[in-house]
């Protein structure tokens, strides 16, 4: 039987940072009724029995993601009463990756870690975003370098070391020369893990209403960085192993690879998103509705072949004729190797006999290359 993911989506922060986007309340009152309904689905699976069936429990859960909003602000209590409905429900493999995010501005950060990993928590992505202090207070984060230093060393001394550094690059006037600075901090702190995104202007947000008032770098200047960022990163011991995310041999995200190799997860809390049994569905945006027990929506059925050449490409590995033939029982279809040439003479693409997979610059134009390579596709009929 499979083996299964679980994600717990925390939507609670101490206040919305100008670039986000993601669904996240301020409402400390609703932390542990909140934390009552998640265990309560952990346990009766009522909201969305639906769509998984009673054999889910069966199936033993190797890696678990706490991801949010700010899981460190919801405080260890409540992470650990999730975990301790885990296991009390759920199969939960003794060498589960078990990951909680974490922002270093949280309080008492300490003593979070230290409890969250007596309860079997060992990795922690945090969300340091620039080591430049200025860059992150444009970004809306308070927490200063030394603080982002002193949660790694605190994480380290509750035993996770396995540890992941977030970092965006082009944000409001950064320099090839800042980048550089938060590239520098982030190999000397020694992580065995990083994940870097590029600064996308969310509709709505601060950021997207305040557009005209920053200095943006433009779209060639976000692009070099990108690259600055592979280069550097894959030859400083973290390398790419997938569009925005590096690592020592062996520290790869367990559970986001799930995402990208079409492995199965249950995604249980307001906006968090599942693929079960073949099939595709969210909870809404709305913590109120998952308190008051909403079934999720259907979002489909997944895991057809274009989703798995969309999800394949985003690894460095890529799109291989053994994945492709050990799932779908066919080789990577000639008609989209053919595409895939033109791409390769402009270095965007490199095609071997393995199969095939983006160079850095190639990840740059990634959407409008797949769409490219998916058309070809119905020439074969596929
Ligand atoms: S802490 Fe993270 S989730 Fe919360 S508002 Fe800021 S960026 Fe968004």
């Amino acid at each position: 039987m499979e083996t299964l993911g679980l994600y717990f989506h925390i939507p609670f922060c101490k206040s919305k940072c100008p670039y986000c986007d993601f669904y996240s309340v301020t409402d400390k009152t609703l932390f542990a009724p909140y934390k009552d309904a998640l265990c309560e689905e952990i346990k009766s699976l009522r909201r969305c029995r639906d769509f998984v069936g009673t054999n889910i429990k069966k199936r033993i859960v190797d890696t678990v993601y706490f991801g949010g909003g700010t899981p460190s602000l919801w405080g260890a209590h409540n992470i650990n009463a999730v975990l301790q409905a885990v296991k009390e429900n759920f199969t939960l493999s003794d060498k589960a990756e078990i990951t909680v995010e974490c922002n270093p501005s949280s309080p008492d950060l300490e003593d979070f870690l230290l409890r969250c990993a007596e309860n079997g928590v060992n990795r922690i992505s945090l969300g340091m975003q620039s080591a430049v202090d200025n860059e992150r207070k444009k970004l809306g984060r308070s927490a200063d370098r030394a603080k982002i230093l002193h949660t790694i060393q605190c994480a380290r001394k509750a035993g996770i070391d396995n540890i992941s550094l977030d970092l965006i690059i082009g944000i409001p006037d950064q320099t090839a020369e800042s980048l550089q600075e938060s590239l520098d901090f982030l190999i000397s702190t020694g992580v065995p893990h990083a994940s870097v995104y590029l600064l996308s202007i969310e509709d709505g947000t601060f950021f997207d209403k305040n557009r005209h008032k920053l200095n943006l770098p433009d779209e060639d200047t976000a692009a070099s960085f990108y690259l600055q960022t592979v280069d550097f990163l894959n030859k400083n011991g973290l390398s790419q192993y997938e569009v925005s995310n590096f690592a020592k041999s062996g520290f790869e995200s367990r559970h986001n690879s799930r995402y990208w190799e079409q492995k199965e997860y249950l995604g249980l809390g307001s906006a968090a998103h599942s693929f079960v049994n073949g099939k595709r569905f969210g909870f809404d945006r709305s913590i109120q509705n998952f308190l008051n027990a909403i079934a999720p929506e259907d979002m489909g059925t997944g895991g057809d072949f274009e989703e798995f050449v969309m999800l394949k490409m985003r690894l460095a590995k890529g799109l291989t004729h053994a994945d492709c033939k050990e799932k779908f029982g066919f080789h990577i279809p000639s008609a989209l190797l053919k595409r895939a040439e033109q791409y390769e003479k402009h270095k965007l693409l490199t095609i071997d006999e393995n199969g095939l997979s983006f160079t850095p610059e190639g990840f740059l134009l990634s959407n409008s290359i797949l769409s490219d390579l998916l058309d070809s596709l119905q020439e074969e009929d596929i």
